[in-house]
């Protein structure tokens, strides 16, 4: 992610968003647990699960005449995790973005070709921006928690989109998704900012979760974190992923392989191309024995 971009969400830096969810409240209350009663419209692509994974075909991403991604397909199964990795600059980060609407949020960035989340096309002419954030949640490089408690952190989004439950109880089942909740659970009114680097990040994490997403893409989200915090966030990928889609970037090939089902290994062959999705398979596959020769380099640590 572009240091200093801002979480359209975030109440401090950016309002106009809240308007339109404001709107979307009254169509839409979101009064149900995760993982259940998901938008309509959207199938289940997991029998039983009730969540979606998500379809990429032909994506190109552009900022102004500038290319940085070109001709990305690629099939995001339902309760799985999926990395992107591959050297600094081929496109990871602008390809996730597009998967929410939120590479468009940047002057002059668009993007062209399908994604699909369940039936919904995300591009599609009526399909709200605001509504697929919403359903497609993001977590930044940089915890970027508001100037509010933490209790107020985790359920502000919820609330500007109609959440009508029990907070607490949300509070509650948010924190322990993203295993914070024993670290917390007896300072709730305090600052989001009292918080270490890690706790923060995991406090964006129940924020994020707290919306009810179906998919929540995570822009290298342990880079700027200490190896303990790193841990914690890995460790609740397993349980992130039996009711959501989780599609991660990461700069560090042996988190992608601990933690993923899938890989995405980018790639620019020579130098102002855009970035291509050079090879996607299992993980297990793409560690092992990858099908091109460059994604063998990279992930036995011969460049990058
Ligand atoms: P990665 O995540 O793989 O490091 P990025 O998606 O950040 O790659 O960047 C892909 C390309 O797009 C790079 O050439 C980068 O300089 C360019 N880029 C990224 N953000 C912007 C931006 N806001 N405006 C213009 N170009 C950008």
């Amino acid at each position: 992610m572009s240091e200093g971009q801002t979480n359209p969400g975030d109440p401090e830096e950016n309002t106009e968003p809240m308007e339109s969810e404001k709107k979307i409240r009254e169509r839409n209350p979101i009064t149900r647990p995760a993982a259940e009663g998901r938008e309509q419209g959207s199938k289940p692509q997991q029998e039983g699960s009730g969540v979606v994974g998500m379809s990429v075909r032909d994506l190109n991403a552009y900022y102004g005449s500038f290319k940085a991604v070109s001709d990305v397909s690629m099939e995001i199964q339902a309760n799985k995790v999926t990395a992107m990795i591959g050297p600094s600059g081929c496109g990871k980060s602008t390809y996730i973005r597009c998967l929410n609407r939120m590479h468009e949020v940047i002057s002059g960035a668009y993007a062209e070709g399908e994604v699909t989340l369940g039936d919904q096309d995300i591009y599609a002419k009526d399909a709200d921006p605001v509504i697929i954030r919403r359903r497609v949640g993001m977590v930044f490089q940089k915890p970027n928690p508001f100037s509010k408690s933490i209790y107020d952190n985790v359920v502000w989004g919820a609330k500007i989109n109609g959440f009508r439950g029990d907070t607490d109880e949300l509070v509650e089942r948010s924190l322990k998704q993203a295993a914070l909740w024993d670290e917390v659970k007896d300072r709730l009114k305090e600052s989001g900012y009292s918080l270490s680097g890690g706790q923060q990040q995991r406090l964006c994490i129940a924020r994020t979760l707290a919306v009810e997403p179906e998919v929540i893409l995570m822009d290298e989200p342990a880079s700027a974190l200490d190896p303990v915090s790193t841990q914690k966030i890995e460790d609740t990928m397993d349980d992130l992923k039996k009711s959501y889609t989780v599609v991660i970037v990461t700069h560090n090939m042996q988190q992608a392989a601990r933690i993923s089902d899938f890989t995405g290994f980018f790639y620019i062959e020579n130098q102002g191309d855009p970035g291509r999705l050079w090879e996607f398979d299992e993980t297990e596959k793409m560690f092992s024995n990858p099908d091109r020769k460059e994604t063998e380099d990279y992930v036995t640590g011969r460049f990058g």
